[in-house]
């Protein structure tokens, strides 16, 4: 009889582990915010793989198969994901593809149209983002209402958290210093939220080409406001940082644009990485 309960307590907490929803997700932060709104209710797949580069993405077979188990799918939206359309057309209609980015206004890459996809790099989008993906687990799963109202209050006290505190470690920082020059346009919603200024010497990612002339111009640029330190992609290659920085007598620091390092798991890791690394680039004592 002992064993028997035991093996139904096993059973049950089997049972209680799994979730009630599955929500497969295509980025790691967005995983890490799933389990944070969805609580006990919620399984999280995670379909991007570790050491994968955002833009160069695409999920295999085994991927698909794994997101037409669940319920939704969690996609960063904002043109991330250029293979959603096939994606969503290979999932059977009970799974729904949730693109939590198109709940967060757009902001342009400077001097340009082209809308920033980078989102995640401002608190303040991952709050509302979490409130719409709060809203499509309730639709989901209705019973899981208070499970996901809590989840969602403690994750944006996270973000209010995370955006004081950057807040705080930029005053010392002068209006004029506050030039975030990047490796790929990724930073543009961080800029506005921050009060910095963002110049990218690439598109949207370091693959894009970037032209002579803009190039010379961003250089005449970095002179002119005595740019003390540039900023690449902890996945993207440092080289053309580390000459363009040699040509203004810059340094260079690292910064995780894509919301993606494996050595940092969570976002706060990622975040105070960030901040962290722009305070030390750009407040010299
Ligand atoms: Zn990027």
């Amino acid at each position: 009889m002992k064993k028997l309960l035991c093996a139904m307590l096993a059973l049950m907490l089997t049972l209680a582990s799994e979730g009630s929803i599955k929500v497969a997700s295509l980025h790691p932060l967005l995983s890490d915010m799933a389990r944070v709104v969805g609580g006990n209710e919620v399984e999280v797949v995670d379909l991007f793989p570790a050491n994968g580069e955002l833009h160069a993405f695409e999920p295999t077979a085994a991927d698909v198969a794994a997101a037409a188990g669940a319920e939704l799918v969690l996609a960063c939206g904002k043109g991330v994901e250029p293979y959603l359309q096939d994606l969503r057309d290979s999932l059977p209609s009970t799974t729904r593809i949730v693109e939590l980015g198109a709940t967060v206004p757009d902001v342009f890459i400077p001097g340009t149209r082209i809308a920033d996809p980078h989102w995640w790099n401002s608190p303040s989008a991952m709050k509302r983002a979490s409130r719409a993906l709060r809203t499509e687990l309730e639709r989901t799963f209705p019973a899981g209402r208070e499970t996901f109202a809590k989840g969602q209050r403690l994750y944006s006290r996270k973000m209010d958290e995370l955006r004081r505190i950057a807040v705080l470690s930029f005053v010392p920082i002068e209006q004029e210093k506050r030039i975030l020059v990047c490796s790929h346009a990724a930073m543009s919603h961080f800029c506005k939220e921050f009060g910095f200024t963002a110049i990218a010497v690439h598109g949207v990612a370091q693959e894009s080409e970037g032209d002579t002339a803009s190039l010379a111009r961003i250089l005449s640029q970095l002179r002119q406001q005595k740019v003390t330190c540039l900023f690449y992609g902890v996945n993207d290659s440092p080289k053309i940082m580390q000459t363009i920085a040699s040509q203004v007598g810059a340094t260079t620091r690292p910064l995780v644009l894509d919301g993606i390092y494996p050595a940092l798991g969570s976002y706060e890791e990622i975040f105070l990485f960030n901040v962290g690394n722009i305070r030390k680039g750009l407040f010299l004592e």
